[in-house]
C-alpha cells in the first residue's frame, strides 16, 4: 500500500491515503504518547517530474500524552505537513558537480528501483510531528516536589508552609 511505484504516478499526481494502525504508531511514539480510539491518517500527494518524485504529506489525529509537568492526561492533536523528495540514486551520480538543488530545505532520499517507500517517511514525521516535552497547558503548574499534589488543582499545604515562613524571616529582617 505504501510502496509506490513510480511509473503508476501520472501527470496529475496521485493521492495516497493510509490509516496509520495504532499498533503501528505507537511503538514510534514512546511511552509519553499513545493511541487513543482514533487512528492517525497519513495523506500523501505525490507529483513526480521525471524520476524525481515529490511527496507532500500530511499526518491528521488524535493522540493522548502525559503531561511532563504534572503527569495527567491530555488530548493531543496531531496535524503535521511535510514535503519530502525522492531522487533515483542512478540519477545522483550523474547529476552537473556543483549544481545545487532547488530548495535545500527540503528532506531528501534517493531511492533504487522503481518504487518509492512510505512507510519510513510516515513513521520520521510522525516521530517530528510530536513535541518533546508535552505539557498538557502553557501554564501548567506540575506536582509538588513534596507532597505529589497536582499543583493545578490549587495550592497544597507544604508550598503554603514555605511562603510562610519566608515570609516571617522577612519580618524579622525588618524589625
Ligand atoms: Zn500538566
Ligand atoms: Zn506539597
Amino acid at each position: 500500500m505504501l510502496r509506490i511505484n513510480v511509473d503508476e504516478i501520472s501527470e496529475n499526481g496521485l493521492d495516497v491515503q493510509h490509516d496509520l494502525a495504532r499498533d503501528w504508531v505507537e511503538p514510534l511514539i514512546g511511552p509519553q504518547f499513545y493511541g487513543r480510539d482514533t487512528n492517525v491518517k497519513a495523506a500523501f500527494a505525490l507529483n513526480r517530474a521525471g524520476h524525481t518524485v515529490i511527496v507532500r504529506g500530511r499526518l491528521t489525529g488524535d493522540l493522548a500524552f502525559v503531561c511532563s509537568r504534572c503527569a495527567e492526561e491530555a488530548a493531543f492533536q496531531v496535524d503535521h505537513s511535510f514535503t519530502h523528495v525522492f531522487i533515483e540514486a542512478a540519477a545522483k551520480a550523474t547529476k552537473v558537480p556543483g549544481e545545487v538543488d532547488a530548495d535545500d530545505d527540503l528532506e531528501v532520499t534517493y531511492y533504487d528501483g522503481d518504487h518509492v517507500e512510505l512507510e519510513p517517511l510516515a513513521a520520521e514525521e510522525i516521530v517530528l510531528a510530536l513535541p518533546v516535552a508535552p505539557k498538557c497547558s502553557e501554564g501548567c503548574k506540575g506536582i509538588c516536589q513534596t507532597c505529589g499534589k497536582n499543583l493545578n488543582e490549587g495550592p497544597c499545604v507544604c508550598t503554603s508552609d514555605v511562603v510562610d515562613s519566608r515570609w516571617a524571616r522577612l519580618k524579622e529582617i525588618k524589625i
